[in-house]
């Protein structure tokens, strides 16, 4: 079968399910997107936009490896698609300052300095030269030059765009009901519109993906994780580079707006914010850059991560469910690791070499038979 008569069906209108879609239709499949709601309304753009493979990782191995590749993508594919479909994803190319504020943290971050690759051990003199607004309670710590930052929201509108410009059959407030396995295979899904049916069907449903699976009597181990985040505005900019220290982040986008983030509560699927945890958030962004203590409030939100017990996504084809590929799990990462998702799914849909290895992300890893 050529690409062109290929048709593959995706479940979920996040920000992976998109960069699913942009790389099948680029290949010229066929592809149709169902959301339960509007497209990319949880986590995705929850998020803070860090492309953040070597502040986030503390240790190396595949999954180390799989973020770096992802974000040697970031820039080239941001540019695709503001070619395809004219937004901007809002690519800003500086790095990440990663200060320590106890010895303990500062322990932790000189301990990575081994293996870890572009990182430099800056002084507190150093960093403040960098951004003089940093508190003079910082010990020093690690500058992160290649770990940039995309906005979400913009990166959502982006791949909005280009997928419906590459003729994407986008259907919303579609949620999948159920798989349809008919032969021994996945051949689509029940909507309240009927059947849909594909070649190939992907489960991107993010935190909720388990529900399609369990059916067939196997658990994926995947729950909520939710993020409380704010976002605070200064009369002039007091920082360029995103700083972050142990429990707290603060990202400057280019409204002038700072995204500070972000609290990690398992609590099932509310997304609810309280204000004492947006206080606690606050002051903790504040002991790394005190100018925040008199900013302007502007909003506060929080969203579901997909997270996994071993922290690593699901991206692969299921051993025991025909027709069926995930991926779904990204947790703290899923947009750095949007463009890799997106071309490593395009390659096990057309049946080419993956990028990278997928055994350590098969979703059989931790799959448990709800029969047990
Ligand atoms: P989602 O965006 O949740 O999308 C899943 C979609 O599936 C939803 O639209 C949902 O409606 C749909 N769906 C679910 N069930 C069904 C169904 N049965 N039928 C149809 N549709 C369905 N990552 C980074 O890389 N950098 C960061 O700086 C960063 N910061 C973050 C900060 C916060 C506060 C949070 C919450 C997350 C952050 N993340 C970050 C993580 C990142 O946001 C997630 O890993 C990523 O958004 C996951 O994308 P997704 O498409 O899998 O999930």
């Amino acid at each position: 079968m050529n690409s062109s008569n290929r048709t593959a069906l995706i479940i979920g209108g996040g920000i992976i399910g998109c960069s699913i879609a942009f790389e099948l239709l680029r290949a010229g499949i066929k592809c149709t997107l169902i959301d339960k709601g509007a497209l990319n309304k949880e986590a995705s753009t929850a998020a803070a936009g860090m492309l953040g493979a070597q502040v986030e990782i503390h240790h190396p191995g595949a999954f180390y490896d799989l973020c770096k590749w992802s974000q040697q993508l970031y820039r080239n594919w941001t540019e695709d698609l503001l070619e395809t479909g004219g937004i901007s994803p809002q690519y800003i190319d500086k790095g990440i300052l990663r200060a320590a504020l106890t010895e303990e943290d500062e322990l932790e971050l000189l301990s990575r300095l081994p293996w870890i690759h572009n990182a430099e051990w800056l002084t507190a003199k150093e960093m403040r030269a960098i951004e003089p607004c940093l508190s003079h309670e910082i010990r020093g710590g690690l500058s992160f030059q290649q770990d940039h930052q995309v906005h979400p929201v913009h990166l959502a509108l982006a791949l909005q765009a280009s997928i419906h410009k590459l003729g994407c059959d986008i259907r919303e407030w579609t949620p999948a009901f159920g798989l349809i396995e008919r032969n021994g295979r996945i051949q689509g899904v029940r909507t309240a519109e009927g059947e849909l049916l594909a070649d190939q069907v992907i489960i991107a449903s993010g935190a909720w993906s388990s529900a399609l699976t369990e059916p067939f009597g196997l658990k994926l181990s995947l729950f909520p994780v939710k993020g409380q985040c704010i976002s605070l505005r200064t009369a002039a900019p007091v920082i360029s580079s995103t700083v972050f220290t142990k429990g707290c982040y603060i990202v400057p986008k280019q409204d002038g707006s700072m995204i500070i983030g972000a609290t990690q509560e398992e609590c099932g699927y509310d997304k609810r914010c309280q204000a004492s945890v947006i206080g606690t958030l606050h002051t903790a962004a504040t002991k790394l850059l005190p100018e925040l203590e008199q900013a302007e409030f502007v909003s506060t939100w929080a969203g579901l991560r997909p997270g996994t017990p071993d922290d690593l996504p699901y991206i692969g084809r299921f051993e025991t469910i025909p027709g069926l590929i995930m991926a779904a799990g990204h947790y703290r990462n899923g947009i750095l690791l949007a463009p890799a998702t997106g071309l490593l799914i395009k390659q096990l849909v057309m049946e080419e070499p993956t990028g990278i290895n997928l055994t350590p992300f098969t979703p059989d890893r931790v799959l448990t038979p709800l029969q047990q």
